[in-house]
């Protein structure tokens, strides 16, 4: 399905979505904003709302649809999975484990791989997995394990990771906070190398900060992480949960600068926008620390999560979706430059089908700007102040793309 809706007015939601928001509102816990539109049903890039309307879908899930809504590869791969096992636990195995396994490991250059189901809980797996790496293979002494990250940096929400961010409205009121974190500039080579000590195990970072406003680090940055923490006995590891699996052009946003990793933290695209897919990815050196009952998850690697994940995968392994979020990547680069010419647009970063583009605050707030766009049947979300984010389906078509980009430019113009 392609195709503008058509019809671009501008009018208020109907009686279904205010039926759906208040209730929303009354029943769920404020943890989110959600832009007012109740959506009913989804494929490739659009999205149709309880009273019929379309919308362009250009945030993806946060990079979770890269391969669009119902991608009928993944959905088969789902529903003959239904149809077989879907849930075993990790009390025994089962017959789509260890195939799920080996081929993520080979797409990533690996040896092993630990799967969870949200990136927040690869992300404290990583963690784990350095700590117990500097315990028993770097020798740190017990206890003193340090890991080093950026600000302005997002890995998730637990109490753990909220404890290393430097974002007040993440943080305040969750503490006690883990220690053990020592947070340096993003993309500050220098200060990376001044906080580094014998006792850091590892490095954690994000290629491209996502939730910073698409944050492209310096040239240079990620193959300087790579080279210090080699030098210096420490592991590097790329939060590639956003960054990963095709959206920046390549599989991996590391690639731009030729850098692999000691770990890969995978998450979002992984579970196809199906089911919620994660995985710590790296050497036997290092997830080999483990033991039974040190980690673990009941639905972490489970039947229809490995099944959509192995489509996943083979689906990557084509290089199709790399190549389109490249090539449309760089149209969508080139026009969004264009409208930093007319000062609307204050700055414009990204790789690939990914964007942070900053709108003169002259002009509205993100927010207002996103529903602004939301009227005229488009779908992005702000973040900080007046960005907004910019990650269509790797499956857009150029013709949506564009279309998108003829909204944008007219809710600036008016
Ligand atoms: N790491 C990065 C880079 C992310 O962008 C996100 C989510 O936006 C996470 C971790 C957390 O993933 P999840 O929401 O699945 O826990």
């Amino acid at each position: 399905m392609s195709g503008n809706p058509g019809t671009t007015d501008s009018s208020s939601s109907g009686d279904s979505t205010a039926r759906e928001i208040a209730a929303a509102e009354s029943y769920s816990a404020h943890n989110y904003h959600p832009l007012p539109v109740v959506v009913a049903t989804a494929e490739g890039a659009w999205m149709t709302d309880v009273e019929g309307r379309r919308y362009l879908d250009m945030l993806a899930g946060y990079s979770a649809l890269n391969f669009g809504h119902a991608n009928p590869r993944l959905i088969a791969a789902a529903k003959a999975q239904l149809d077989r096992v879907t849930l075993t636990s990790r009390a025994f195995h089962h017959d789509r484990f260890a195939r799920f396994c080996a081929e993520l490991a080979a797409l990533c250059g690996m040896e092993m791989v630990l799967p969870m189901n949200t990136g927040a809980e690869a992300v404290e797996t990583a963690v784990k997995t350095a700590r117990k790496w500097g315990y028993r293979v770097k020798g740190v002494p017990d206890g003193r394990a340090k890991i080093v990250v950026a600000a302005d940096n997002f890995h998730g929400r637990t109490t753990t990771i909220v404890s290393f961010s430097t974002d007040p409205e993440a943080r305040a009121d969750f503490g006690p906070y883990t220690p053990g974190f020592t947070i340096v500039p993003y993309g500050d080579l220098a200060a990376m190398e001044a906080a580094v000590d014998d006792e850091t195990v590892a490095v954690l970072i994000e290629p491209i900060q996502g939730e910073a406003g698409v944050l492209v680090p310096p040239p240079g940055y990620l193959a300087g992480v790579r080279r210090l923490t080699a030098e210096r006995g420490v592991l590097f590891m790329a939060d590639e949960i956003q960054s990963g699996l095709g959206r920046t052009g390549r599989t991996f946003a590391c690639e731009h600068e030729g850098v692999v990793p000691d770990v890969y933290i995978l998450g979002k695209a992984l579970g196809g926008g199906v089911v919620p897919v994660s995985a710590v990815v790296s050497s036997r050196e290092i997830l080999g620390v483990f033991r039974p009952g040190e980690h673990g998850s009941t639905f972490g690697g489970n039947p229809l999560a490995c099944a959509v994940g192995l489509e996943v995968i083979a689906m990557l392994r084509t290089g199709e979706y790399q190549q389109r979020a490249a090539e449309l990547g760089d149209h969508l680069h080139r026009e969004l430059h264009l409208l930093t010419g007319t000062g609307q647009v204050t700055a414009v970063r990204g790789r690939g089908l990914w964007a942070g583009v900053d709108i003169d605050p002259a002009l509205g707030t993100g927010r207002q700007v996103s529903e602004a766009l939301l009227a005229r049947r488009v779908l992005v979300k702000d973040t900080h102040g007046s960005t907004i984010r910019i990650a269509p389906p790797l499956t857009i078509t150029k013709e949506d793309l564009d279309w998108s980009l003829t909204q944008l430019r007219e809710v600036l113009n008016t």
